[in-house]
């Protein structure tokens, strides 16, 4: 109930709650982002005894095409790739697996045991890595990445062409220009400048970079 004054606003929400917040004020534009669909997915942590994890391959991970008919979709064997991620243990070996593929609710809707015990199935296929984990941990992200089907980037124009109308307001993050930080910063930075109408220079490999 509290209300704040502001020369403009950014609004930096996944689509369906930045849909509901514009139906008000740009119902045009609050239609096109209640269509666009998200996936929702799992990261599977899972912690080895280096001494376990010896014959794990080079390498910081590896990518599933869902043709290969198993149930994660990558590997990221985390502490190779950031160091500091096993803790107070240097002899730790951090992997993470995803699971949940758009469309793939029945995977998601396992049990942490059974989504542990998957990961390790198919890890031990792709790298021989049989060994029991000393530690575990699920985390579940609901509607964590928006999809971009074909006619993506012609409904984000529609949905820019409509904010546009209402001067002092643009919108930003992963649903318009890429899935991904730094996409979504990259749209955070347009959407500020069109609102000042001047553009920081060094940004986008301008002057000052
Ligand atoms: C599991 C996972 C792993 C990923 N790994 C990578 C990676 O390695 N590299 C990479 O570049 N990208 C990665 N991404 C993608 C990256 O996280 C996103 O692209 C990025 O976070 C999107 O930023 P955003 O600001 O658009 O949205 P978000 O980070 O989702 O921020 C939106 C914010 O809006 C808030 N919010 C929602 N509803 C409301 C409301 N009604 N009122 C107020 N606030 C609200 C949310 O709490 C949230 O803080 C990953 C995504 C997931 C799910």
């Amino acid at each position: 109930g509290r209300e704040l004054q502001a020369d403009a606003v950014v609004v930096a929400l996944p689509a369906g709650p930045a849909s509901g917040l514009l139906r008000a004020e740009a119902p045009a534009a609050a239609a096109e982002l209640a269509a666009v669909e998200y996936a929702s997915m799992a990261l599977i942590t899972l912690a080895y005894r280096g001494s376990d994890a010896a014959a794990l391959p080079e390498g910081s991970g590896f990518l599933v095409p869902p043709v290969d008919g198993h149930t994660i979709k990558a590997s990221t064997f985390a502490s190779r790739k950031w160091g500091w991620i096993a803790g107070d243990d240097p002899g730790l070996v951090v992997l993470r697996t995803s699971v949940g593929r758009y469309g793939e609710t029945e995977i998601l809707g396992r049990d942490d045991a059974a989504l542990v015990a998957a990961s390790r199935h198919d890890l031990a296929e792709a790298t021989g890595l049989t060994a029991e984990p000393v530690a575990t941990r699920v985390t579940r992200w609901q509607d964590g990445l928006p999809q971009y089907p074909v006619g993506h980037h012609a409904r984000v124009a529609r949905v820019r062409a409509h904010v546009a109308k209402l001067p002092g307001l643009a919108v930003c993050g992963a649903a318009y220009d890429g899935v991904g930080v730094p996409a979504s910063i990259a749209s955070a930075h347009a959407a500020a400048d069109r609102l000042t109408g001047h553009p920081v220079p060094g940004r986008f490999g301008g002057a000052g970079e």
